[in-house]
């Protein structure tokens, strides 16, 4: 069976259209990290144990390319964590009706083209952008 959240089927159906498309491109977008993050772990395996029966890599150890590699793949899962762990985070709020959609710092929409691009967005563009130039820090609103 497909991994599932704990989040009930019932709830899913409470949901309205609207509610249920972003639930849809939550579980999409899910399932592509999913799949990633089974992909990076699977090769950062393989580069970390078989260094020298893959061909080109035994030339590519002796220059240290697969640590390197090793390295980015694990650096990738990490943030691929984080990523499914917001997912979660969202799928939860929204099943839940938890003030999903709601800028998590200021409480204004985040807007319909946003979620459907970045259905696990926490914080509206404008919030994001005072976080980035803050190093992750909550805006000041005083
Ligand atoms: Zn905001």
């Amino acid at each position: 069976m497909a991994k599932k959240t704990e989040t009930g089927n019932a709830a899913v159906s409470q949901l309205s259209a609207q509610q249920k498309k972003y639930y849809d491109v939550l579980m999409r977008i899910r399932e592509q990290v999913v799949r990633q993050m089974e992909f990076h772990s699977s090769e950062a395996l393989v580069n970390n144990h078989n260094a020298g029966e893959k061909g080109m890599s035994t030339h590519m150890a002796d220059l240290g390319s697969d640590n390197f590699l090793h390295d980015m793949e694990l650096a990738m899962i990490t943030q691929e964590t984080d990523v499914l762990e917001t997912i979660d985070e969202s799928i939860e709020r929204l099943v839940q009706g938890e003030g999903y959609g709601a800028c998590q710092d200021c409480g204004c929409d985040i807007g319909h083209d946003r979620l459907m691009v970045k259905p696990y967005a926490k914080f509206c563009v404008k919030c994001k952008s005072i976080r980035e130039k803050n190093g992750g820090m909550r805006p000041d609103f005083n």
